[in-house]
């Protein structure tokens, strides 16, 4: 619980709820506890009703602010783990898909879309003798 790391070193603390405490704010010369403090999920919302900002409060009794959050969830994704298709590869790949299309298009006797399908197939044969 997130609270707990700021409840042990309050004075004052006082249970008023469900995930809802009020203390003494350790940031000004509090003589009435004017700390509220409420655990949402994984976070702790806290506000002095002197008027302390929050980082004051958390300073206050050694603690920063990030002291209070989750700890960062780190991905599992590895940049350096990726693998990556090499273009030639992709390209090869490509031109056997529009090989196959030509040769579709031939059985349907459908020429204006062979000769498109050769002029692709061309320019992917170009970008591979480029690579
Ligand atoms: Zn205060």
């Amino acid at each position: 619980m997130i609270a707990d790391k700021l409840i042990h070193v309050l004075n004052g603390v006082r249970e008023t709820g469900e995930g809802r405490w009020l203390a003494c704010c350790p940031a000004h010369d509090d003589r009435s506890p004017s700390l509220s403090m409420r655990e949402i999920d994984d976070r702790l919302l806290i506000h002095c009703f002197a008027g302390c900002d929050v980082n004051e409060v958390v300073n206050a009794v050694g603690l920063e602010l990030s002291d209070l959050f989750p700890e960062k969830r780190t991905t599992k994704y590895n940049k350096s783990q990726r693998l990556y298709f090499k273009a030639d590869d992709v390209l090869e790949a490509l031109q056997d898909e529009i090989t196959m299309l030509q040769k579709i298009a031939a059985r349907m006797n459908i020429s204006e879309f062979d000769e498109r399908l050769a002029l692709a197939s061309q320019r992917f044969q170009s970008a591979r003798d480029l690579i």
